[in-house]
C-alpha cells in the first residue's frame, strides 16, 4: 500500500505544456512520468508552501479567543460572545478582547456579562490590555490573598462590592485562572496546523519557541527559534533576538539617527560571538536600514551559513552588497500595509523599502512568509505582492525594479526555506518527500486577477492527503 499516483496532472515548475503521472510510495516522489493522454485535467501541482516566520503558540492562542474590533460596541461585543458561547464546554474559560476605551465607557459591570452565563468563567482585555473585564465566575476564581495583595487595582462600587474591572497587574491576579488556557492550546494546536494545511503549507519556521515534542505526528514539518538566553540553549538550536522596532512606531533603526537598537554596535558584535561560541543558528529581528546595514556587515565577518535576518525590511544601496550569500526572511504580504508607512517616514528613501529584486541580485538568500497571526499565512497573496507590488493607494505598480518574477517569489516561499530547513521537500522531483499542493490555476502564468482568485484544492503532505 502507501502508493498512490496523481495521474494526467500539469506540473508547471517543470513543463508548462506536458503532462505527468506522479507516483508516490512511501510519502516520497518515486516516479514523473510524461502522461500520454491528452485531455490533460486542467489542475496543477505545486510543491507545498512553507512560511519562513510565524508564530505558531500566538496563532494557536488566537483560535480559542474572541476577539473584536475596536469599534464594536456593547450589543456587537454580546453577540460575538454568543455566538460561540456553544464551542465551549461548561466551566471552560472564555478570554478574549481587543476592545477599546469607547466599550469600556459604555460597559457597566460584570452583570452584562453575568447575564451571558454564570457556568463560563469570562475575561475580556482591552485593546492595550492595561484593563480586564470578568464576570462573577472568573471573579470567584481569583485567589483570596492574591485579592488582598493588589485590592487597589480591582474597581469596586460605593458599596464595596467588585464591579468585575481590573486595572493593571491583571496577569499576575489571573496566573492561575488563566492556566486554563494551556488546555485550549494543546486541544487547538492540531486545528492550528490543520489551517495552515488548508493554505497549502507544510512546512514552517517558528518563532515562538514552540515545544517540538507536542507536535510531532501533526502533518507539518517544523523548525524553532526560541526566545531565550545563549546559555540555556543546545548547539544548533535557533535563537529569536531583536535589534530594533517598527517602521510604524518610529522605532526602526535608521541611518538618519531615528528609531532604536537594544544594542549598539559593539554589543551585538559580542552577542554575535556568543552565538557562534555556543554554535547556536540566531534569526535577528532588522526593519530599519542602520540595523540591516550594522548586522549583514557583522554576518559577512561573523557569522555562518545558517545565520538568518528576519524581515529586512529597508536596506539602503551601500548595504546591499554585504547580502551576498545571508538568510533573509521577508513578508511580502506586509508591502500592502507598508507602501503608505514608507511614503510617511522614509523621506525620498521609499525605494529601500523590501528591495526583493536588489537582494537576489546581490545574491541574498530570499525566504518568504507571513509574520502569522499579524497576517493570515496566505501563499498566494505574498506571491502577488512580491510580483505585482501594486500599491493599494495609487493602484500602481510601485518601485517597479524591486518586482521579481512569479517563479523567483515560489521559490521563497519553497525550495529556498526548505533548503535552510535542511528538509526534501519545497520541489517536485523524484526522490523528494510528497509534499504537494494542488491548485486550479497555473500560478506561474495567469493573470494577476486569476492569481488572487486561485484555490487551493489539495495539500499532500509525505503523500497524504491532509486538506481538500
Ligand atoms: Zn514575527
Amino acid at each position: 500500500m502507501n502508493k498512490e499516483i496523481i495521474s494526467n496532472i500539469c506540473i508547471p515548475t517543470i513543463s508548462f505544456s506536458n503532462s505527468f503521472d506522479v507516483h508516490i510510495n512511501k510519502g516520497k516522489i518515486e516516479k514523473l512520468i510524461e502522461s500520454t493522454n491528452k485531455n490533460r485535467t486542467s489542475l496543477f501541482l505545486f510543491p507545498s508552501f512553507h512560511d519562513s516566520h510565524i508564530h505558531l503558540k500566538l496563532f494557536t492562542e488566537t483560535l480559542s479567543q474572541i476577539l473584536f474590533d475596536p469599534d464594536d460596541d456593547v450589543g456587537k461585543v454580546m453577540d460575538k460572545i454568543k455566538d460561540r458561547l456553544k464551542d465551549y464546554e461548561k466551566g471552560e474559560l472564555i478570554f478574549g478582547g481587543g476592545f477599546s476605551r469607547k466599550f469600556l465607557d459604555e460597559f457597566v459591570n460584570k452583570k452584562t456579562l453575568d447575564d451571558l452565563t454564570s457556568d463560563n468563567p469570562i475575561i475580556l482585555y482591552s485593546r492595550d490590555i492595561h484593563t480586564f473585564v470578568l464576570n462573577s465566575k472568573a471573579l470567584s476564581l481569583i485567589d483570596k490573598d492574591m485579592k488582598k495583595q493588589y485590592s487597589k487595582y480591582i474597581q469596586k462600587d460605593d458599596k464595596n462590592i467588585e464591579t468585575g474591572i481590573i486595572f493593571e497587574k491583571a496577569e499576575t491576579l489571573l496566573t492561575h485562572v488563566l492556566k486554563e488556557k494551556e488546555k485550549s492550546f494543546k486541544k487547538d494546536l492540531p486545528k492550528a496546523i490543520s489551517i495552515l494545511n488548508s493554505y497549502g503549507i507544510t512546512a514552517i519556521h517558528d518563532m515562538d519557541g514552540i515545544n517540538t515534542n507536542i507536535t510531532q505526528g501533526l502533518p507539518i514539518d517544523i523548525i524553532t527559534f526560541y526566545r531565550k538566553d545563549p546559555e540555556e540553549l543546545n548547539p544548533k538550536d535557533g535563537i529569536k533576538l531583536f535589534l530594533d522596532g517598527s517602521l510604524g512606531s518610529l522605532t526602526a533603526w535608521m541611518e538618519d539617527g531615528e528609531g532604536i537598537s537594544n544594542y549598539n554596535e559593539k554589543e551585538l558584535e559580542v552577542l554575535l560571538h556568543k552565538c557562534r561560541k555556543h554554535n547556536l543558528r540566531p534569526a535577528i529581528h532588522a526593519i530599519g536600514n542602520k540595523a540591516n546595514r550594522v548586522l549583514a556587515h557583522l554576518f559577512k565577518k561573523i557569522g555562518k551559513e545558517d545565520w538568518r535576518i528576519e524581515h529586512a525590511q529597508t536596506v539602503s544601496d551601500s548595504a546591499l552588497s554585504f547580502f551576498k550569500d545571508i538568510n533573509i526572511a521577508m513578508q511580502p504580504q506586509h508591502l500592502l500595509f507598508d507602501i503608505p508607512l514608507a511614503k510617511k517616514h522614509l523621506n525620498g528613501k521609499e525605494y529601500e523599502l523590501f528591495r526583493f529584486k536588489s537582494l537576489l541580485k546581490n545574491k541574498a538568500r530570499l525566504m518568504f512568509g507571513s509574520d502569522c497571526p499579524v497576517i493570515a499565512p496566505n501563499v498566494i497573496e505574498g506571491i502577488y505582492a512580491a510580483s505585482e507590488r501594486i500599491d493599494p493607494e495609487s493602484k500602481k505598480v510601485w518601485q517597479l525594479k524591486e518586482k521579481i518574477s512569479r517563479k523567483e517569489a515560489l521559490d521563497a516561499y519553497t525550495v529556498n526555506c526548505a533548503r535552510y530547513a535542511g528538509l526534501e521537500s519545497g520541489s517536485v522531483e523524484i526522490g523528494k518527500d510528497a509534499d504537494l499542493v494542488l491548485l486550479d490555476k497555473n500560478i506561474l502564468n495567469c493573470s494577476k486577477e486569476e492569481l488572487l482568485s486561485t484555490k487551493i484544492l489539495r495539500t499532500y503532505y509525505k503523500g497524504k492527503v491532509v486538506f481538500e
